[in-house]
């Protein structure tokens, strides 16, 4: 079986000042020490000089969301381009706060996945179905349905990242079960067209406590994680859950 690294990305959110670079001299030697990729996604008031503070230390550092287009009239926005100017390696699209503060549709989503991989950045596309879908028993019908909107066309050749965040699991505290998880990450697989390569990462309420039995399932490569993100110490204990994967849970 082909095997997949596995990729820990933190999600800031709107959270962040200058003197929170400090996290990444806490986080450098957890990152040096991982079996995943390590990826922070600050504001971005701040990926300039994360990049900096991450020189040499294999922490990657991507942006939230940016433009279709690549520069313009568009007061307020980034382009993929600008955040691969200042140094981002990622970029975090459709996210479900997005989609519901921004009215993001999936054909939104697609054509900020394309100019992000026309810009040399690799998307990290969120799909996720709310409390009431999962109820109603749509959950994979619409996490599908985001997939085969949200993907680009040429999507078997490129380099990109699927979380699959359930909404009502995001700040909530509140974990989908690992049998569920389990099942929509298979179910994402397989309707991927390059499903043994990409990456299909969980977001929603990561937290040390959970992270390596979500970590461990066979379709999960990583974790998208926002709270527990924000403080070095819990991220770094998601990161090194990876490499407890495989030992016996006592
Ligand atoms: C997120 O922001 O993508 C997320 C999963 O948040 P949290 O870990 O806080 O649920």
């Amino acid at each position: 079986m082909m095997s997949r690294r596995k990729l820990i990305a933190g999600n800031w959110k709107m959270n962040g000042l200058s003197g929170a670079l400090g996290y990444f001299s806490e986080l450098a030697p957890v990152a040096a020490g991982a079996s995943a990729d390590v990826l922070v996604c600050p504001p971005a008031t701040l990926i300039h000089a994360a990049v900096q503070a991450c020189a040499g230390t294999g922490i990657r550092v991507g942006g939230q969301d940016c433009h279709a287009q690549d520069h313009g009239a568009h007061t307020g926005d980034i382009s993929a381009a600008m955040l691969r100017d200042c140094g981002a390696s990622h970029v975090i699209l459709g996210h479900s706060e997005r989609r519901a503060d921004h009215g993001e549709t999936d054909g939104d989503v697609r054509a900020k996945a394309v100019a992000a991989l026309a810009a040399g950045l690799v998307p990290v596309i969120c799909v996720g179905e709310t409390l009431a879908e999962r109820e109603a028993g749509r959950a994979v019908e619409v996490v599908a349905r985001q997939l085969a909107g949200s993907l680009p066309e040429n999507s078997a050749i490129l380099d990109l990242v699927i979380a699959y965040e359930p909404v009502w699991a995001i700040g909530t505290g509140r974990t989908a079960s690992a049998a569920d998880v389990a099942a929509m990450h298979a179910a994402i697989r397989e309707r991927l067209p390059n499903p043994l390569t990409t990456c299909i990462i969980y977001g929603g309420s990561v937290k040390p406590g959970n992270a390596r039995e979500l970590l461990s399932l066979a379709d999960v490569d990583g974790a998208l994680v926002g709270g527990a993100s924000l403080d070095a110490a819990d991220f770094s204990a998601i990161i090194e859950a990876v490499s407890l994967e495989n030992e016996p849970l006592r």
